[in-house]
């Protein structure tokens, strides 16, 4: 099994954990890191609105809490034509983003489009002026 697939595997598991009783919309990610482990997450919504996770930073947090910093790849899957991290992810992506780091869309039917994170936000903030070209 490819990594792609293995990250598809992952991100569709965690998707069927997603708590989404408010927007119906559950999500799923998954990520590669730079060592080849898998992390992933899912959406947890909140009565509190604001409260509310995204799937990409709970597959951050679980990447972070095994000691690993750097994203390889991350794939967003939801049951919709194409998903994209939102920008507040895509800022946290950024922080632990790879020269190369590659953000996959995909949905029930498999990868949608691979993008290059600088694609997608090419001016992240960033303390390190060189990360903004990713
Ligand atoms: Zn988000």
């Amino acid at each position: 099994m490819s990594a792609e697939e293995q990250l598809l595997k992952f991100a569709r598991q965690a998707r069927e954990n997603a708590y989404a009783p408010y927007s119906c919309f559950a999500v799923g990610a998954a990520i590669l890191t730079a060592n080849n482990k898998i992390f992933s997450g899912c959406n947890v919504e909140n009565a509190s609105f604001p409260c509310g996770t995204c799937a990409e930073a709970g597959a951050i947090s679980a990447m972070i809490a095994a000691g690993e910093r750097e994203i390889a790849a991350i794939l967003v899957l939801a049951d919709t034509e194409n998903i994209l991290p939102c920008g507040n992810c895509l800022q946290k992506i950024a922080e632990f983003a790879m020269p190369n780091t590659t953000v996959i869309s995909a949905n029930l039917s498999g990868i949608v489009r691979r993008y290059r994170l600088g694609e997608l936000l090419p001016q992240n903030f960033s303390l390190e002026p060189n990360k903004n070209d990713k």
